[in-house]
């Protein structure tokens, strides 16, 4: 198996000699056990957040485990490596592998670390069960035209809200109003924030879905309504500073009396299907339009992961191996 290892912990943007790629004999697999080799990679923010363990798509090649046939696939983190022994069971943090649904010979097995995946579900329940979005209210979204984000915003607009979309680069904003449909685009690299929410949400902001934090959820604080919704998905923007301070306005939180929470996914695991279910039927109905930018070749992994993390992908960074 191809691996890669840690050499040294991050400091600011990973660097290629922060780890390192080595092969690894595997053991011959045992009762209770499958061996599955990777067929596609995820690379995520979360990975320079906390650790590089990456959930991977991954076809079952030969099995001693009643669960897990041969031919069908999973989706697990396993780490960074191309081939995989595993009992089934989860292991650190980790939710156990995921035995993909079977939906049909038209979606593509990379939608499972996407739109069909962790990033879809990010999106459905840490939007839809926080921001309680409804009909007419407005929505910002930054990180807008990334895996969770693009997808949040094309949710938004199913539900009948005006949407505008942050992100940093003029291209993301033609695809996110031209292709995806949202109302209004931000480029937080170049606009005045304040004066631009002003004319985007001349009646201010009813839900923040926040991947960035920092200067960018700043600015948003002052522009919110009474009783807005906030969820707190993640914070980009500090993931490479060592500082890992995050300044928020809570003067705004409290005169506007605004409800901020954060989550993690997998607090809806028992919900997991429903939510795979819902994005996959909005695709066939073409209300949910995805896109990947795709790396390949295993080796090619840590390049996937510091375009992702300056932003080089439109919609999810995949690896395909
Ligand atoms: P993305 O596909 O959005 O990729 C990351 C994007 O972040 C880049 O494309 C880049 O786009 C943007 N970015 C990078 N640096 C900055 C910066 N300094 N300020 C603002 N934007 C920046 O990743 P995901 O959709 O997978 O994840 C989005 C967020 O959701 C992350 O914060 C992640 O940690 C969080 N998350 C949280 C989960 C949870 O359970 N709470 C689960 C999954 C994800 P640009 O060109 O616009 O800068």
């Amino acid at each position: 198996a191809k691996v890669f290892i840690f050499q040294k912990q991050f400091d600011g943007l990973p660097k290629e000699g922060d780890l390192q790629l080595i092969e690894e004999d595997l053991p011959a697999i045992k009762e209770g056990e499958f061996l599955a080799e990777a067929v596609y990679l995820s690379v995520d923010p979360y990975m320079r957040a906390y650790a590089p363990r990456l959930p991977l798509g991954k076809t079952i090649v030969e099995s001693k485990h009643p669960k897990y046939p041969v031919g069908r696939h999973v989706v697990g983190q396993f780490g960074w490596r191309s081939h995989t022994v595993s009992k089934g069971e989860r292991h650190d943090s980790s939710t156990a592998p995921f035995l993909i649904p079977e939906l049909g010979p038209d979606v593509p097995l990379s939608y499972f670390i996407g739109v069909l995946g962790m990033p879809g579900n990010t999106a459905y329940f840490g939007f839809l069960e926080l921001c309680q979005p409804k009909k007419g209210e407005t929505v910002v979204v930054s990180g807008a035209a990334g895996a969770v984000g693009s997808l949040v915003g094309q949710i938004a607009k199913i539900k009948g809200c005006t949407v505008i979309g942050i992100a940093g680069s003029e291209e993301k904003g033609k695809w996110l109003v031209g292709e995806l449909g949202f109302d209004h685009f931000i480029n937080y690299k170049t606009a005045d924030l304040n004066k631009a929410l002003s004319q985007a949400a001349p009646n201010g902001i009813d839900c923040y879905f926040d991947n960035v934090g920092g200067e960018t959820t700043n600015a948003i604080l002052s522009h919110m309504n009474d009783f807005g919704r906030i969820s707190l998905c993640g914070s980009i923007s500090v993931y490479n500073k060592n500082d890992r301070k995050v300044s928020l306005e809570l003067f705004y939180l409290v005169g506007k009396q605004l409800k901020m929470e954060g989550f993690i996914v997998t607090r809806w695991l028992d919900r997991w299907l429903e939510g795979i279910q819902q994005n996959h039927k909005w695709i066939q109905e073409g209300k949910l339009k995805t896109r990947e930018t795709v790396t390949v070749g295993f080796e090619n992994m840590f390049k996937a992961f510091v375009d992702m993390l300056q932003g080089k992908n439109f919609g999810k960074a995949v690896v395909k191996a």
